[in-house]
């Protein structure tokens, strides 16, 4: 009896690639891809945030219990080394058999651009290392139709048997991308004229598909104070663009940041461009996108300072 035990658990605990019937273990790193893959596999899949907390990808550190989360995965699902660098050393450990690793930016066909450089006039900075790609593709819904089919198709190749419903999720999922896609270009219609001030250069992709102007750096961040020979600069910029706003992030103190809009007589408004509104539920990323350009729009298009 204990030998039929043991065949029926040898038999049972061999996998292969079609007959896959446990929910696939999907690690995502950031809430866009994570809101992504789960629409694409629906109840075929559990997806796991591996960054669950606010803070930036750019700069995040590993816990213990991020490794054994993404050990155990079957797919894990990153932008690149781009952003997430921390994972590169883990993911060269990973036993590439039993985890497949997928890259959005990795995907053919994608819509990509170089990091910009600031120049103040004296000097250009990069503020992003990691590559020359600017890696926050997501902000392109139409990026993220492309990342969505390429998903798809890997996944089908790696798990034949849930084609039909990744067939089907993905249809529904490219209608809704490609409305929000429209709707992300109607909100923001009227503010395409406008001049802003960004504090992290997030936004390229989203300005370019919503044919804004391009955002001014800031090129000083708010922690590290304004002398008055850069205050002098900015308020000449201020004048010349006739600069609103500026957009600063969750990384920032705020309190910093209203001091610095203040003292350049602009709007400004903190930015969410992961969905990381509620700890506990990530926001989905239509959502996340509709909240981030209506945030914009309602900054851009207010009558601007006397
Ligand atoms: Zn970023």
């Amino acid at each position: 009896m204990k030998f039929l035990f043991f065949l029926f658990f040898l038999f049972s605990s061999l996998s292969c690639g079609s007959c896959y019937t446990k929910p696939l273990k999907i690690v995502a790193t950031i809430p866009p891809l994570a809101s992504l893959v789960k629409s694409l596999v629906g109840d075929a899949g559990e997806v796991r945030l591996l960054l669950e907390s606010e803070g930036s990808p750019h700069s995040y550190y590993m816990k213990p219990s991020d490794l054994l989360t993404v050990e155990s995965a079957d797919i894990i699902l990153w932008i690149g080394p781009e952003l997430e660098s921390f994972l590169v050393p883990i993911l060269e450990k990973v036993d590439k058999k039993s985890v497949k690793v997928f890259s959005a930016l990795s995907v053919k066909d994608l819509v990509t651009y170089g990091y910009r450089c600031v120049s103040d006039g004296h000097h250009a900075q990069c503020h992003h290392h990691h590559g020359d790609l600017d890696p926050h593709i997501w902000l392109d819904p139409y990026n993220m139709i492309l990342v969505a089919e390429a998903l798809k198709e890997s996944l089908i190749h790696q798990f034949p048997s849930l084609k039909n419903i990744l067939e089907e999720n993905f249809k529904e999922l490219k209608t809704k991308l490609a409305n929000l896609d429209q709707k992300v270009k109607n909100i923001l219609r009227n503010s395409s004229s406008q001049s802003f001030f960004v504090i992290h250069d997030a936004l390229q992709y989203l300005e370019e598909s919503a044919n804004l102007k391009p955002s001014l750096p800031m090129s000083t961040h708010p922690e590290s104070g304004l002398t008055i020979r850069r205050l002098r600069t900015l308020k000449k910029i201020v004048r010349l663009e006739k600069v609103r706003c500026l957009f600063g992030d969750k990384a920032y103190d705020p309190e910093l940041l209203a001091k610095f809009a203040r003292k350049l007589n602009l709007s400004y408004k903190i930015l969410d461009v992961l969905g990381y509104r509620d700890y506990d539920t990530p926001l989905d990323y239509e959502d996340m996108m509709t909240s981030l350009v209506l945030n914009m729009s309602s900054c851009l298009t207010a009558a601007r300072k006397p």
